[in-house]
């Protein structure tokens, strides 16, 4: 197959344009990026070496077109030839051609016909003329009339012929003519089509350019007449198409062009995923909208408010670029571009150059305007732009203000939260009751946004791809079940008592299960199992206090510390610490040292932009990397600490040597303040996460290093799943349950009861009923959960047979290969000794 090859000045845009492309012409096209320049091509520019190599194997392959947006693009890829001519490589001339074509048409253009099978010649012609449609439907450009197809004296002798009513509400745009484009290429046959509805045509069914250029609106007829051979089986083929609307399934032709005001009902319509338990009805309210706007300021000059505006830019940049990973990281990227975009910045610099205005008021109003002009637009992927824009304007607008990240978010009166993905200092900034739940087109339920509302009690629906935001906040109500994962917008009077009853439901549940929450508890046959929880805040700290917590299995400092812009001195965070401990209840405090990196940056500790920030330099990785903050985190936690028993632990161990490191630098600090007479505390226990598998595999190891080992399940999942806890679309892979987890939970708590280790599990598979059943079975006697949940694990411990959930569980890695059949097994389980619901 015929390659398409992007150079351009720009990874993100090439990325970027290949994403849009393949969602256009099928995720198999053989689109590459040859883009940017630097070690790892982030920086602006291109580079002909790079080239070079992405170009190589299409030499000994079918081919490459090549497209390249501006003037030194052209000439590196030319070098880039001359390059790969000089070094031998055979029929570069024959095998490579470079295009002059607009870059976005054209990969469009050239992908689809690629994906027929098309020549070299085929598939660079239409990559030419893929500018035709567009300057034709914006009127009376020569070239495109030149290009259009012309008319045709005998199109139907001896064809299979037949018309076509198009019912797609937006014709056939690109990705039902694509679909067309490719069922076309599967046969020999001539196929023409012709819109008898505007006389355009005819044009072949093979190109995507044509198709275009008949501009085929929904209620057109399409005429098809077919040539060749095998004109029955083609004729066949295009009548399914039609019939499946060209792919886009079932569409109502006599439907008004814009989509349905809101695309997401409860039962029956898409939803996402539970990821926060909890049922809320409230009024709907954009993220970007409930950040509260700083007051205006009197304008300066011209050229101070423009210094203000790129200085807030490039904060803004910095702390996007600084971000997460997967696919949050994916859309902060395209978040990015808005930055640097000419179409949205050239008019802010009019209005800044006109003066009388603020860098503020400027970039807000003129970000707004296009904002709310891709609102308006019928494409639902441009309507998504417009919830991008607003987040983006209101990120440079706090930037300008001199804000640093959003502290609260309290809604007035109380509202339901629309975002397309939540940052987990947002999440923290959320305050429950005035937020009544939140509402994300992206991430997953083990995220650490999802983590944070959990621990507040505030349901949450994540990864609602198919919702429409700025059409979702026009409701007059949203309600949302956060463990189901049903969303409704403007519910029917039936669907609101259903609703009501699920939500005292569970608050009638949530009631009945807080009686016993002082209790400690143990199972039917006697193994008394410790219930700590997981606190990230001061609310979570009351809210662990209120539900029973025996102690913290799991003091997350990296959400501690979120809140500050600049680097916090030992001493601020030693107060921080201290406010959380002080709202804490009686028993131990695991304390973990900061979990940086990944999908938790923190605003003051900028990374270096990383491929697979989940891979890299996270957690303990970081902190041996910057001893002087690490020591100050230790010092920190010892004072806030030192009248408690004080637990410490590090994330992300991978090895024994890092393992000794971390040791030795508590031990170090520890020292430090005695020797300073500052109380540290008794001698505290160290104890290692165990989220890596090689730790699992060195436990024994370990264990000599460790005092106590916690299992992080949620990061555990992911690197022995290689399924990134973001990423919605690998929920099924993530669940801690699949038998491969299971096995090393047991695993390690057998490498722990050798060495009389203690061992906790303080991932979120603790808090699941379900889970905790088979971590139950696994050996674990510790679990540290979100504090809502801490009455219903209890309760859940009481009902259990330890024996009995060893058997299963024991019986389950032997005999299961998914997840979801040991979830099964569980749910009998727990449904079986509690009758009582405790498993739904
Ligand atoms: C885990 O990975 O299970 C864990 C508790 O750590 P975090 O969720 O903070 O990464
Ligand atoms: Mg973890």
């Amino acid at each position: 197959m015929i390659g398409v090859v992007l150079v351009s000045h720009s990874k993100a845009l090439a990325c970027a344009l290949r994403d849009l492309t393949l969602q256009t012409a099928g995720a198999e096209a053989p689109v590459v990026v040859a883009a940017g320049a630097g070690d790892d091509h982030e920086d602006l520019g291109t580079d002909a070496l790079h080239i070079m190599e992405v170009l190589r194997p299409f030499c000994e392959g079918d081919g490459a077109v090549v497209l390249m947006d501006l003037g030194s693009a052209v000439l590196s890829a030319q070098a880039a030839l001359e390059l790969l001519d000089a070094e031998g490589v055979p029929d570069v001339a024959a095998k490579i051609r470079l295009c002059p074509a607009p870059l976005v048409e054209a990969a469009v253009a050239a992908a689809v016909q690629a994906g027929t099978g098309a020549d070299l010649e085929a598939v660079a012609r239409e990559a030419t003329l893929a500018l035709a449609a567009k300057a034709d439907q914006l009127g009376g450009d020569d070239d495109a009339a030149a290009l259009s197809p012309g008319p045709e004296t005998t199109p139907d002798a001896g064809a299979v012929t037949f018309d076509i009513a198009i019912a797609n509400p937006h014709g056939l745009h690109a990705r039902p003519a694509a679909a067309l484009v490719r069922c076309a290429g599967t046969f020999d046959a001539d196929i023409r089509l012709t819109n008898q509805s505007s006389g355009r045509g005819p044009a072949s069914a093979r190109s995507l350019t044509g198709i275009g250029l008949l501009q085929v609106r929904a209620g057109d007829h399409l005429h098809v007449s077919i040539q060749g051979e095998d004109a029955e089986a083609a004729a066949e083929a295009l009548k399914a198409l039609a019939d499946d609307n060209f792919g886009e399934g079932e569409t109502d032709a006599e439907a008004p062009v814009v989509p349905p005001a809101i695309s997401v009902t409860g039962a029956e319509g898409p939803r996402g995923v539970g990821a926060s338990d909890g049922v809320e009805f409230g009024r709907p309210l954009l993220l970007a909208s409930a950040v509260p706007e700083p007051d205006e300021e009197p304008p300066a000059s011209p050229e101070e408010e423009r210094r203000k505006l790129d200085k807030a830019l490039r904060v803004v940049a910095e702390d996007l670029g600084a971000s997460t990973g997967g696919e949050a990281s994916a859309i902060l990227a395209a978040q990015a571009l808005i930055l640097r975009d000419p179409a949205v910045l050239e008019p802010v610099h009019a209005r800044l150059s006109a003066g009388g205005v603020s860098a503020r008021a400027a970039w807000r109003q003129e970000t707004l305007a296009i904002a709310k002009a891709y609102a308006a637009m019928d494409d639902p992927y441009l309507r998504g732009r417009a919830a991008d824009l607003r987040d983006i304007a209101a990120r440079v607008s706090a930037a300008l203000a001199g804000q640093g990240p959003v502290t609260s978010i309290v809604p007035d009166p109380p509202a339901v939260l629309l975002a397309e993905d939540l940052l987990p200092g947002e999440a923290m900034a959320c305050v429950p009751g005035a937020v009544l739940g939140v509402v994300t087109r992206f991430g997953g339920p083990t995220g650490h946004a999802a983590i944070i509302l959990r621990g507040l009690g505030v349901p949450m629906v994540v990864g609602a791809e198919t919702v429409d935001l700025d059409r979702l906040s026009q409701a007059k109500l949203v309600a949302l079940d956060g463990g189901t994962g049903e969303v409704w917008a403007d519910p029917s009077p039936e669907e609101r008592a259903e609703i009501e009853g699920r939500r005292q439901t569970f608050v009638a549940a949530q009631a009945k299960l807080a009686v016993d929450k002082d209790r400690p508890a143990a199972t039917r046959d006697g193994a008394r199992v410790e219930v700590l929880a997981n606190v990230g805040s001061v609310v979570d700290a009351v809210a662990a206090r209120d539900n029973g917590a025996e102690g913290v299995g799991l003091l997350r400092t990296e959400f501690v510390f979120l809140p500050f812009r600049e680097r916090p001195t030992e001493d601020q965070q030693a107060e921080a610490l201290r406010a959380v401990m002080a709202a804490l209840g009686p028993g131990p405090v695991v304390v973990r040292t900061p979990d940086i990196g990944a999908d938790k940056p923190l605003p003051f500790l900028p990374q270096r932009a990383e491929r697979n920030p989940f891979l890299g330099v996270r957690g303990l990785r970081l902190s041996l990397r910057d001893p002087a903050f690490f020591a100050s985190n230790l010092r920190a936690i010892l004072r806030a600490g030192h009248d408690r028993d004080l637990w410490i632990m590090v994330p992300m161990v991978s090895t024994p040597e890092e393992m000794a490191q971390a040791r030795a630098a508590v031990e170090a600090a520890h020292q430090d303040l005695e020797a300073a007479g500052i109380p540290a505390g008794g001698p505290v226990r160290i104890g290692a996460m165990i989220e890596v598998p090689a730790a699992v595999l060195t436990a024994g190891r370990l264990a000599d290093l460790a005092d106590f080992f916690s299992i992080g399940t949620n990061d555990l999942t992911q690197y022995l799943m290689a399924a990134e806890r973001g990423n919605t679309d690998l929920a099924a892979l993530q669940d801690p349950l699949h038998p491969a987890v299971l096995r090393m939970v047991r695993e390690t708590c057998r490498a722990a009861a050798a060495a009389g280790r203690h061992v906790s599990v303080c991932g979120d598979a603790a808090s699941d009923p379900i889970a905790a059943t088979a971590l139950i079975g696994a050996g674990v006697r510790s679990l540290s959960v979100r504090p809502a949940g801490i009455p219903a694990i209890k309760a859940g411990v009481r009902v259990l047979d330890a024996g009995t959930c060893g058997a299963v569980v024991d019986r389950a890695i032997a005999e299961c290969g998914a997840a979801a059949e040991v979830r099964e097994r569980m749910r009998a389980v727990l449904s079986g000794a509690a009758g009582d619901g405790l498993s739904a």
